[in-house]
């Protein structure tokens, strides 16, 4: 009987559970058994399975019920230094080797990926990999899982924001999450009508910013928002309210960082669906003999992109809605 392995690594993101979900179902389905590895590659260096009671490690289609709609992972996450060092590879492909596994689901981020790469110089099983991150920060898949709930996440405390912001006439900065991605910023100020959005693909001028708000307090806007990505050149949150309020800004500035809240939560149905979608592909894919691949949706196609492509920093936001929202912040 063929044996693939699976493990979330990286940042949490929602939708997880519900990629894990699709992957022991439709291999359970096949034929496969899966054995759920626990806090990411750390689980394959100290053999840290999923509880399945009777030690295998094994997932049944039972033992994932109910779990599409939880954000986090039932496997639990992790990020692991041992496994950046060959060492600490070989280790992991000797677990994989001791426990019969032909097969390996990696769910993450870009840095998972990239770890998926070094795994599969050493080990002779196949790997597939599903893209589980909030940041959007992969190519391959028009968006990544956890995404679209993470922006609905961010709008709702901005929703909440304004309504104060409007009350004492003040800018709010509000800092998203992203790493190097102004995605989840983009998309954040777009659907919450925030009036800018600073990202890492464009420059942030402050003297111009400013100039631009005192044209909106001109034609009477009360409040406005800024949502700054975590990525952004500037310097971050605080660097970027010092140089407004030193420029001249014409309303009373307030700061927000939106933190580790845009992580959790029950995952939008769209994620759901991703994620239920991503998972059955991988899952396929692996028993049909692929490996260095990512399952994701492109352009409503799902597909499958080699690591290298996934990873190779192609992905950029859309130069249409950066000047959406520019129209819209009049
Ligand atoms: P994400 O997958 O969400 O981008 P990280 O960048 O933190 O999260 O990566 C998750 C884990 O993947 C790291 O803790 C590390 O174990 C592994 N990893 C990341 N980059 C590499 C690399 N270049 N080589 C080997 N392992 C890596």
């Amino acid at each position: 009987m063929m044996r693939i392995a699976i493990l979330c690594s990286g940042g949490d993101a929602p939708g997880m559970n519900a990629c894990l979900r699709a992957v022991v179902r439709t291999a359970s389905t096949m034929g496969v058994e899966v054995v759920g590895v626990r806090h990411g590659y750390q689980g394959l260096l100290d053999g840290d399975f999923y509880e399945s009671g009777d030690g295998t490690g094994v997932m049944s289609a039972r033992s994932v019920s109910h779990i599409i709609q939880h954000g986090g992972t039932i496997l639990r996450t992790g990020r692991c230094d041992e496994f950046r060092t060959a060492s600490g590879v070989r280790k992991a492909a000797d677990t994989l080797v001791a426990n019969n596994i032909d097969g390996l689901v990696v769910i993450g981020g870009d840095g998972s990926l990239r770890g998926a790469i070094e795994l599969g110089k050493v080990w002779s099983g196949r790997i597939v990999g599903c893209p589980g991150t909030i940041d959007n920060d992969l190519a391959g898949t028009d968006y990544t899982i956890g995404f679209l709930t993470a922006v609905a996440t961010a709008v709702e405390a901005i929703d909440k924001l304004r309504d104060t912001a409007e009350s004492h006439e003040r800018l709010f900065l509000v800092e998203v999450m992203g790493r190097g991605s102004g995605y989840l910023a983009l998309f954040t100020a777009l659907a919450s009508g925030a009036e800018f959005a600073c990202i890492p693909e464009t420059p942030t001028h402050s003297a111009q910013m400013v100039s631009d708000i005192s044209v909106l307090k001109k034609r009477g806007k009360a409040s406005i928002i800024v949502v700054v990505a975590e990525g952004d050149d500037d310097g971050g949150i605080e660097v970027l309210r010092g140089e407004l309020e030193a420029e001249g800004c014409p309303y009373p500035l307030r700061s927000v960082k939106l933190g580790h809240v845009q992580r959790g939560g029950s995952p939008t149905p769209a994620d759901r669906i991703l994620a239920s979608e991503a998972g059955d592909l991988a899952a396929r894919a692996l028993i049909d003999g692929k490996s260095g691949v990512m399952a994701g949706r492109l352009a409503g196609q799902m597909q499958l992109t080699p690591f290298a492509e996934a990873i190779a920093g192609t992905k950029t936001v859309p130069l249409e809605q950066i000047q959406l929202l520019k129209r819209m912040s009049v």
